[in-house]
């Protein structure tokens, strides 16, 4: 392949396009960017077409943040004939892998892509059969992505199963729980999905946890519902679901000033301040080793939202490196993050 296809949020291809610039440029792999504002993906192109098929290794998809999905592609395939779109699109498919695990047909997030789905829909099972051969590897086969940009133009490609997003589109789709105080619930559920990879030791009941901006309560009530006992720091009121359960304690005060008298398991932060006075309390935790593992949510300026990131970062990693603390820092924009992005710090003891 000679391409990397990278899905985003509408309105955040500058950040993606950057980011992916920095990562090939580290890689040594040289290269080009086509983006489109609004247009929800962004293709890096390399310059030299074999190039990303060794240095794939290297690009790891859990260090990207703007991504939400990472496909080694070739296109696009323009000019699909309408009569016959699966003879061409099979043998691109041949000419990448010899066999994959699934087939995902795809679009971009954005309203006028998903006027598509139709089409891919019908399209699905025809191809699916034809391609049947190709599709026969086991479960650790590469993925078979199909990207349309229209109905007869398309990005083909693969992604490999535990280096990739494992949802169709990059998009987790989260049921929102009827008796969760708020929406918000979804993201720290789906930050759960992305970070946490051993759910049963990292996520078990009698833990205990502090959530800083906690009301009206949808982070409080995703660890209350793990039985995790939890601190919730806010002014404003908590649903009365999560005072009931016998788990909380709400205390109405500073999230900035509240310290727990012991270290817990988790910190989670969703208070509404600048991305970098979120970094440093997080860091400042961090830094007396006061929990385990951290969710916490940058909310994004206009504009250097990638820079802004980079930089609570740097910020972070600074602090602890002269503390000899061996940790673990993420950052993604979540399916259900909006201006704003979900950073994940994990220490090590
Ligand atoms: N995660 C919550 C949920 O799922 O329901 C929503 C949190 S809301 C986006 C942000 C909250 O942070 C607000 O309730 C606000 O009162 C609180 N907040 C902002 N600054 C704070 C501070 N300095 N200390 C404590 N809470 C703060």
């Amino acid at each position: 392949p000679s391409s990397i296809l990278l899905y985003c949020r509408r309105g955040f291809e500058k950040e993606c396009a950057s980011e992916i610039q920095a990562h090939t440029l580290a890689a040594g792999v040289s290269g080009y960017i086509r983006a489109k504002e609004n247009s929800a993906h962004v293709v890096f192109v390399a310059h030299e077409p074999n190039v990303l098929a060794t240095q794939a290794a290297s690009l790891h998809f859990d260090a990207l943040i703007f991504a939400r999905q990472r496909i080694f592609a070739i296109g696009p395939l323009s000019d699909l004939p309408v009569d016959d779109r699966i003879t061409p699109l099979i043998g691109a498919a041949a000419s990448l892998q010899r066999h994959y695990s699934t087939l995902w047909l795809e679009t971009a997030d954005t309203n006028e892509a998903k006027e598509l789905a139709v089409f891919t829909r019908k399209f699905e099972h025809p191809f699916a059969a034809a391609a049947a051969d190709l599709l026969s590897g086991g479960p650790q086969a590469p993925r078979l992505h199909v990207f349309f940009l229209t109905s007869t133009a398309a990005y083909l490609g693969y992604t490999l199963p535990g280096d990739s997003a494992p949802w169709p589109c990059g998009i987790p789709r989260l049921k929102f729980p009827r008796s969760a105080p708020s929406r918000s619930t979804l993201k720290l559920e789906e930050a759960f999905l992305v970070f946490v990879d051993r759910p049963e030791t990292m996520l078990r009941p009698g833990m205990s946890a502090v959530d800083l901006g906690a009301a009206p309560g949808g982070w409080t009530w995703q660890l209350v519902r793990r039985h995790i006992r939890t601190t919730a720091v806010d002014n404003g009121n908590l649903a009365p679901v999560l005072l009931d359960s016998g788990l909380v304690t709400h205390l109405r005060t500073d999230g900035f000033r509240f310290r727990p008298s012991r270290p817990v398991d988790w910190l989670v932060c969703d208070m509404v301040e600048q991305p970098s006075r979120i970094a440093r309390l997080v860091a400042d935790w961090a830094a007396d080793g006061a929990f385990r593992y951290a969710v916490f949510n940058l909310k994004l300026p206009m504009n250097k939202r990638y820079e802004e990131v980079e930089r609570c970062r740097d910020l972070i990693e600074e602090r602890l490196a002269g503390k000899g603390v061996f940790h673990r820092l993420r950052f993604r924009q979540l399916y259900h993050d909006r201006e704003e992005v979900t950073g994940f710090l994990n220490l090590v003891s």
